[in-house]
């Protein structure tokens, strides 16, 4: 892995522009790449309105999303699609699609591994090894778009990883995700589900992001809980 190659999607709109303006391009090379982004792009060969010395650069620099289809498994019985995905450093993780009547509903991790120990879950047994990105969380959901064709409406965070252990990020994506210019999900189409990290609940609540948020108890009562939720 390069690691002075970045991914693209981890960029801000601004930042894109600065890098490019810095890098001798017009300044409205940021919103044709922007576009071609946030409509699917997988490589920047397909951004086609872009002349070829541009397209060559932008590969020497970057890549889009880092992440590959290692494993689909498809229900015969309701459509719902079971994603491996490997990332740029060869790590995987697990995304989902569930197909309702009201739209499709990606599940999502946002961390390779977890830290928070539960012990009925496959997630914490080796321990977290390392947060996603922005880019690769935004890279799940424009991956599995592409797979299906078709727009993913609402966006769970309850596959692999805590999302609040990974605050930064996942606060970066809610807002990435729902900007108009780039996925426009609404706020009240995401849910953010944690095991109960209080301290950053009590933070999410100030940030006026209007998601649904979800508590894991798994245990009626508290003694349980503890048994089996190390956070509690
Ligand atoms: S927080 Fe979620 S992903 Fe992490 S160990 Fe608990 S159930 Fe598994």
């Amino acid at each position: 892995m390069d690691l002075d190659v970045i991914n693209i999607l981890d960029l801000e709109f601004d930042e894109l522009m600065q890098k490019l303006e810095t890098a001798g391009e017009p300044g409205f090379r940021a919103k044709q790449v922007w576009q071609w982004l946030y409509q699917g792009a997988a490589s920047f060969d397909e951004m086609t309105n872009l002349p070829r010395t541009f397209r060559d650069k932008l590969k020497e620099l970057y890549y889009i999303g880092g992440i590959e289809i290692k494993q689909r498994l498809i229900s015969e019985k309701d459509g719902t699609r079971k994603y491996l995905f490997s990332l740029k450093d060869g790590k995987v993780v697990e995304s989902v699609l569930m197909r309702y009547r009201y739209g499709n509903s990606v599940c999502l991790s946002t961390q390779v591994g977890c830290r928070m120990g539960c012990k009925f879950c496959a997630s914490s047994g080796l321990g977290i090894d390392r947060n996603l990105t922005c880019g690769e969380m935004i890279a799940q959901v424009m991956a599995i778009q592409s797979d299906i064709n078709e727009r993913i409406s609402h966006v769970v965070l309850m596959g692999i990883g805590e999302p609040f252990d990974n605050y930064d990020n996942v606060i970066k994506f809610l807002k990435r995700l729902n900007a108009s210019d780039i996925l426009a999900i609404s706020y009240r189409k995401m849910t953010v589900s944690t095991c109960g990290l209080v301290p950053e609940i009590l933070r999410f609540s100030k940030e006026g992001i209007p998601v649904n948020l979800s508590v894991s108890l798994h245990a009626p009562n508290d003694i349980i809980r503890k048994e089996i939720m190390p956070v509690a």
